[in-house]
Order: C-alpha cells, then sequence, then structure tokens
C-alpha cells in the first residue's frame, strides 16, 4: 500500500480518512515574527496551546487529515508544526514544499540557475525535491507536495519561473502539486496549459480557490483537464458566502464531477496579516472562517442540497486519498 509522508513520518494513504485539503496551521512571516512579534504580539507557548486545542476541537469531529500548504512566503517553519503534531497523535498533518509569491523570485534564487551569474542548474529545483525525498532542513519531515501560486497577474517572470520549478520537481519526483489561484480573474487555465507544457500530469494538481467562483462553464473546463478543483474557502463569505459555495457542489455532483473535488477552509490557528489582532479581525470580518465550519455547517448543507454521502465520502475521504496515492 502507498504512503504518504507526513509530519509524524510515513503514513498508509488507506489511513489518510476525512482529509482536509487545504489548512494552514501558522501563517506567520519567520521575518515578521523575529523583528516584531517576540516580545510583542507573539507568545510562542500560548500560540501552540490554541492550536492543539483547535486542531484537536476538528479532529473531534472525524477529521484524520489537514494537508498544510504553508511554504516559503507564508512563514513555514517546521519545529513548531511538530510540536502540535506530537501532542494531535489522532491528526495527520502533511506539511509542502514550494514558494508563494504573486510576482517576484526570492531574490535568493536571482542570481543562480540557467544563464544568471552563476550559470547552473536552477536551484530551486534541487532545493524542492530535497524537501520531499531527504526532509526539510534539519526536521526529518519530508514534504508531499508542492504548492505554488498563479495570481491576478499571471505568470510574471518570478512567477514563472517558481511554477516550471514546481513542475520539474513534480516530474522529477510524482509529487502532487496545490496551485494557489485566482478564480476572479481565471488564472487557472494559466496554470494548467503551462503544467501540461512542462509535463506535468494533470490529475495530480488541486486547483487551489476553485471554490471562490460560481461559473460552471470555467469549473467544468478545469476539472475536464483531469485536475482537482479546491472548493477550499468555506467561511471565508467575503469572496463567495457559503450558500453559493455549497450550491455550485451540488450542481456540480448532479452534473458528475464528485470526484473531482475537494472541500476545506484556508483557515489557519493564527496568521500575522493583522499583526497581533487575528483573533479580532477573524471576529469582525470572518466569523464563519473556522476548522469546524465544514462539519457543522457545509456538510449538513450539501446533503440538504441533494449530495450523497458517498459523494461527501468522495470529496473528503477518496479523492485526497487518490491524490497522495
Ligand atoms: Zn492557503
Amino acid at each position: 500500500m502507498p504512503t504518504v509522508s507526513t509530519v509524524r513520518g510515513p503514513v498508509d494513504v488507506e489511513e489518510l480518512g476525512q482529509t482536509l485539503m487545504h489548512e494552514h496551521v501558522f501563517v506567520v512571516s519567520t521575518e515578521h515574527l523575529d523583528n516584531y512579534g517576540k516580545g510583542g504580539w507573539w507568545d510562542e507557548e500560548f500560540r501552540v496551546e490554541d492550536a492543539v486545542r483547535k486542531l484537536g476541537a476538528l479532529a473531534a469531529k472525524g477529521v484524520r487529515t489537514i494537508v498544510d500548504p504553508t511554504v516559503w512566503g507564508l512563514g513555514r517553519y517546521i519545529p513548531r508544526i511538530q510540536r502540535i503534531a506530537a501532542a494531535l497523535p489522532e491528526l495527520n498533518i502533511i506539511a509542502a514544499t514550494g514558494i508563494y509569491s504573486y510576482h517576484e523570485l526570492p531574490h535568493q534564487y536571482e542570481h543562480r540557475g540557467p544563464g544568471l551569474v552563476l550559470d547552473m542548474p536552477d536551484p530551486m529545483i534541487d532545493d524542492f525535491v530535497r524537501d520531499l525525498t531527504v526532509g526539510i532542513s534539519d526536521t526529518g519531515v519530508k514534504a508531499a507536495f508542492l504548492k505554488c501560486v498563479v495570481e491576478q497577474d499571471g505568470l510574471t517572470p518570478g512567477v514563472e519561473r517558481i511554477c516550471r520549478a514546481v513542475a520539474r520537481a513534480h516530474t522529477r519526483t510524482g509529487a502532487p502539486i496545490t496551485v494557489h489561484t485566482n478564480s476572479f480573474t481565471q488564472s487557472g487555465p494559466v496554470a494548467l496549459d503551462m503544467f501540461a507544457k512542462e509535463g506535468v500530469d494533470l490529475t495530480k494538481v488541486v486547483v487551489g480557490h476553485a471554490g471562490d467562483t460560481n461559473d460552471l462553464d470555467y469549473l467544468m473546463r478545469l476539472a475536464d483537464t483531469g485536475a482537482t478543483l479546491g472548493m477550499d474557502r468555506f467561511g471565508l463569505e467575503l469572496y463567495n458566502p457559503t450558500a453559493q459555495r455549497v450550491a455550485t457542489i451540488a450542481t456540480l455532483c448532479e452534473r458528475g464531477y464528485s470526484d473531482r473535488m475537494v472541500l476545506s477552509h484556508d483557515a489557519a490557528c493564527f496568521m500575522d496579516y493583522f499583526g497581533g489582532m487575528w483573533d479580532e479581525a477573524l471576529a469582525t470580518a470572518a466569523p464563519k472562517w473556522r476548522y469546524d465550519h465544514i462539519h457543522d455547517d457545509v456538510l449538513p448543507a450539501l446533503r440538504a442540497s441533494g449530495v450523497t454521502d458517498e459523494q461527501i465520502e468522495q470529496m473528503l475521504v477518496l479523492n485526497p486519498r487518490r491524490h497522495f496515492s
């Protein structure tokens, strides 16, 4: 039976169980934290305990695995995630590699690569492959998938180099990909066309944030490539209200697409985008953006819209298992 790398080590894919395919534990820039958080808005012990409590409550709903696409650019810091994973043996956390950038390449890769000051094979690809096959830094934790972004400005030179490096790390290792897309500007096909030209197996790609739109033609066009739709921002009502997200999924299930969708919130225990005022920002702007929204509100609404238990099992268990097999 195939296994998948998790923060605690390899797990049989049959044991992943109910899986939320896009949840962050922390989105905290290490530079922001080291320079402004310590002694200020960041309390390490409080935040770790808070995360264990929030994710423990999610596990109590029946979720066995979360897939965490926090990479460089979002503040990936695996030792803290290892503490959470050690405290929650009932929950698997799957880590990612890649780079989260809407425009620029990190300067650390600007001068190394084909045709650059240091003319050499792209070191980004080797770094991603190392995370997937050897481990992230000195943690011993292997990433199990790749993450990149194609936002409204499309394939800027920086984004294109990152996405092509992700594609090549995929073709070298077979690791699946989650690409953050902008459904309002419909950047999904830009990402998939580029991946296809790079030889990526599109059945191993999740088009992240596809669920922000209710444009069925757009969603079916993406799904018909073999890619999986990330219906993954439940609770972010600002982008698309829950009732609309549910109606779109129900219609796609009716049309036979339940094998091409996964569910999630894109939530986090703490994000530093609001300085230390995460809990206040959440309560004001997005009170439903919590890890338990899907189990408390969305699944009953899907059932009431005619989605069957088999289709829910497909989206929560079978599609994630296939993605990591
Ligand atoms: Zn995210």
